[in-house]
C-alpha cells in the first residue's frame, strides 16, 4: 500500500521547525545577508538554540545519543528550516553530509568514539564538515590563481577538439590531498575549498587519497579528524553571492596525523553511498527555498493591482503561479521517496540524485518567477525575493553538480537497467 500521509509525529516535527523558522530564522536572515563581512552573517547564537530541538541529533540513532529520526522526518525538518533561510538550512546540510557516510558506514567503534560527542557538547553549537572538494589537478591553475580570461589563454587548437578525449574516470588521479600511512597513523597534507561549516566545526571527515600512484577510485578514503588537530587550520572564507548565513572556508591540513582506526571502512564506495543518500538533503532544502518564493509570490499576486485587475487575475501571472506550485510540490515527492529509500533500502540507488538535480533547478526556476510575478519591486532589496534568487542559484552546483549527478550517477544506472 502506498500511503503519502504524514504520521502524527511527523506533521509535529514540521510544525516545530516551521514555528523555529518563522519566528527565530527569517527575523535576522535579510540583515545577516547583508552583511560586508562574511564572518558577520553566520547565526553563531542561533545554533544553540536550534539544536535544543534536535536538529543536529536527528539522523544519530538513539544508541548513539541521537534522535534516531528517519531522512523522511528531516527532510521534513529540512524544508521548513529552508524556508526561513536556505544557508542555515546548508550548515545542517554540511553537518550531515559528514556525518552520513559515519552512520552508514562507520564501524560500531566508530560510532561509538565520535557520535555521543555531538550530544554531549555543553553550549550545543557542535557542528560537522566534509573536506572534499579542492582545487586540484596536480600543477594545474587553481581558480584562484585564475583572475578572468584576459590573465591567460591557454591556446587550444581546433585539432584539440578532435583529439582531446576524456580520461576515463577508472584513471584519473585527480586527488591533492594525500593521506600517508605512517605507522599507526596517517598523515594528511592538502587543502580543502568551499568548505561549510569550516571555521566554526568541531569535526571534520576529509577525503584523501593513500596512494597517490592509484587512480582516485581505488585510494579514495575517508578520516575522521577533530577540530584542533594540530596542522589543521582554517584559510581563505569565503565570500558568497547567497546562502550567506552559511559560512564557507579553506581547511588547511598540514602534516595532520590522524590514528589509522579513524579511517571510515569500505573506501570510496561506502563513501559513495553516504553522500548519494545526502542528496535527499539538497533536495529537501531546495523545495523549501522554492516554497518560500512561491507563498511570497502567490501573496503578492493577490494584492498588487495594475492593468485594471489584481494581477492573479492576468492569465500570465497565474499560470505562472501554478506551474510553480505544481514543480514545487513535485519536487517534495520526489525528495520524500528518495528520503524514504534511504529509510527502508540498503543499497544506493539513484532516486535521490534526481530529487536533488530535479528539486534544485526547481528553486533556481522558481525564485527566479517569483521575482517575475514582482515586477521592479521583486529586484529591489526591500524585499527578500532578489535573496532567494541569489541563495537559489548555487542549488544546481553544490555537493555534486547537476551535470555530475545527470552524467554520472543518473545516466549510467539506467542505462544499467534501473527502471524508473
Ligand atoms: C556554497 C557552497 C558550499 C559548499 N560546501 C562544500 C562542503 O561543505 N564540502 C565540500 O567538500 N565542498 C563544498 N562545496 C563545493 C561544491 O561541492 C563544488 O563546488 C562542486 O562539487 C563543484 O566542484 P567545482 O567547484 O570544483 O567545479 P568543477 O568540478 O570545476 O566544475 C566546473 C564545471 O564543469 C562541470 N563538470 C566537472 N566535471 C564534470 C563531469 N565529470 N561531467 C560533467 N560535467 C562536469 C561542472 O558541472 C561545472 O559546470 C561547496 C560549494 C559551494 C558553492
Amino acid at each position: 500500500m502506498v500511503d503519502f500521509a504524514l504520521t502524527d509525529t511527523q506533521r509535529e516535527l514540521r510544525r516545530v521547525a516551521h514555528e523555529f523558522a518563522r519566528n527565530e530564522i527569517r527575523p535576522i536572515a535579510s540583515e545577516l545577508d547583508r552583511q560586508a563581512d562574511p564572518r558577520q552573517s553566520f547565526a553563531s547564537d542561533l545554533y544553540p538554540r536550534a539544536n535544543a530541538l534536535g536538529f543536529n541529533l536527528a539522523l544519530i540513532p538513539e544508541a548513539y545519543g541521537g534522535a534516531g529520526l528517519s531522512d523522511l522526518d528531516f527532510a521534513i525538518i529540512l524544508e521548513e528550516v529552508a524556508w526561513g533561510d536556505v544557508g542555515v538550512a546548508l550548515t545542517y546540510v554540511g553537518h550531515w553530509l559528514a556525518l552520513s557516510p559515519l552512520i552508514r558506514g562507520g564501524s560500531d567503534d566508530q560510532r561509538r568514539r565520535w557520535l555521543p560527542q555531538i550530544a554531549a557538547s555543553p553550549d550545543r553549537s557542535f557542528l560537522a564538515a566534509i573536506c572534499a572538494t579542492e582545487h586540484g589537478v596536480a600543477g594545474d591553475l587553481t581558480p584562484r590563481e585564475y583572475l578572468g580570461s584576459s590573465t591567460r589563454d591557454v591556446g587550444l587548437e581546433a585539432q584539440d577538439f578532435f583529439t582531446n578525449y576524456t580520461l576515463p574516470r577508472a584513471e584519473q588521479r585527480e586527488m591533492t590531498t594525500q593521506a600517508i600511512r605512517d605507522g599507526d597513523e596517517y598523515v594528511i597534507n592538502g587543502t580543502k575549498r568551499f568548505i561549510t561549516n569550516g571555521p566554526v566545526a568541531g569535526m571534520y571527515l576529509c577525503i584523501a587519497t593513500v596512494d597517490p600512484s592509484k587512480p582516485d577510485a581505488l585510494a579514495t578514503a575517508a578520516f575522521l579528524v577533530p577540530a584542533g588537530a594540530p596542522g589543521l587550520s582554517v584559510g581563505t572564507i569565503e565570500n558568497k553571492m547567497g546562502h550567506r548565513l552559511s559560512i564557507t572556508s579553506e581547511i588547511i591540513f598540514e602534516n595532520v596525523r590522524v590514528p589509522a582506526e579513524d579511517m571510515l571502512p569500505g573506501g570510496a564506495a561506502a563513501l559513495r553511498y553516504g553522500l548519494e543518500c545526502s542528496n535527499t538533503t539538497v533536495g529537501a532544502l531546495s523545495v523549501g527555498l522554492a516554497r518560500a518564493a512561491y507563498d511570497e509570490a502567490m501573496a503578492y499576486a493577490k494584492v498588487r493591482y495594475k492593468g485594471g485587475n489584481r494581477i492573479i487575475f492576468h492569465q500570465a501571472v497565474g499560470m505562472m503561479l501554478a506551474d510553480m506550485a505544481i514543480a514545487v510540490k513535485t519536487a517534495r515527492l520526489l525528495v520524500h521517496q528518495s528520503a524514504w529509500h534511504n529509510d527502508h533500502c540498503a543499497e544506493p540507488n539513484t532516486i535521490a540524485a534526481m530529487a536533488k538535480v530535479y528539486a534544485s533547478d526547481v528553486a533556481v526556476k522558481v525564485t527566479h518567477d517569483a521575482l517575475q510575478i514582482f515586477g521592479g519591486y521583486g529586484y529591489m532589496r526591500d524585499l527578500p525575493l532578489e535573496k532567494w534568487t541569489r541563495d537559489a542559484r548555487v542549488t544546481p552546483i553544490y555537493d555534486f553538480t547537476n551535470e555530475m549527478l545527470r552524467a554520472n550517477f543518473i545516466l549510467p544506472a539506467l542505462a544499467l537497467g534501473a527502471g524508473i
